[in-house]
């Protein structure tokens, strides 16, 4: 396992039971569909439509274009395809007003087969008579379910480089997200990196 990943993962000595370190944790108020919605408003936006189906149609539609997809797939898998772990959620509405007391309560032993267990309205401070859990389980992915979390070993790493030096050359697509850079990133880091590519690729629009 690379060293980077295990370092996202922070030890301590305390009785802290967050998952970081960081001084605000949280979701925004109303969820991330709040944030989107807000940010798109007055935009036209087209959901359930596969960019590959209809290609030379989307990069017509304006002279840049923002591609949130898996770059191998963008590049025909040209150097081979990069692997992915995936998961399987299996949600259940329970008559409780609360399961776990929590959010999120991580199961690190072997014998157990799921990793986690989400409580989605204590995200919120739920307050509904029923909740609502997802058990989380570790899958293999192939291309019938998503593709959750690179895997960001040697040889998946070598061949993203070679897509990305083919990324580089492109001057009207900017690759960006967890899938088109094959990285792993938090909510906030992706938040992060999109403004810092606004910053770069539209600075000379200001
Ligand atoms: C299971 C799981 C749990 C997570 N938990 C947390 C957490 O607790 N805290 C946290 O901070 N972060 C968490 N994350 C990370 C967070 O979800 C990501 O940082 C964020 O979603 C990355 O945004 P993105 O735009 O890169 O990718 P995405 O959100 O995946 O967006 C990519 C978009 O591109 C679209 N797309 C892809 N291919 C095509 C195509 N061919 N045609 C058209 N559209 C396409 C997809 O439909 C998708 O809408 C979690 C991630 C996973 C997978």
């Amino acid at each position: 396992m690379p060293a980077f990943i295990i370092k996202r993962l922070p030890v301590r000595f305390t009785y802290d039971n967050n998952y970081f370190n960081d001084a605000y944790q949280g979701i925004p108020i109303g969820g991330y569909n709040k944030l989107t919605e807000g940010l798109l408003e007055g935009t036209e936006v087209r959901l359930n439509e596969n960019y590959f189906d209809n290609k030379e149609y989307y990069d017509s539609l304006a002279p840049k274009i923002v591609f949130t997809g898996k770059i191998d797939q963008y590049y025909d898998y040209q150097f081979g395809k990069l692997q992915y772990r995936s998961l399987r959620f299996d949600q259940q509405t329970l008559d409780t007003d609360n399961y776990q007391g929590s959010a999120l309560v991580n199961y690190t032993e072997r014998e157990i087969p799921y990793t986690r267990i989400i409580e989605h309205k204590h995200f919120e401070f739920g307050t509904q008579p029923k909740t609502v859990i997802t058990h989380e389980h570790p899958a293999e992915w192939d291309e019938s379910n998503e593709p959750f979390y690179p895997i960001n070993d040697q040889l998946n790493n070598e061949t993203y480089k070679k897509y990305k030096a083919l990324a580089d050359e492109e001057h009207n697509v900017i690759f960006g997200g967890r899938l088109a850079e094959y990285r792993y990133y938090d909510m906030h880091q992706i938040i992060g990196s999109a403004l810092k590519k606004v910053e770069t690729h539209f600075a000379e629009a200001n």
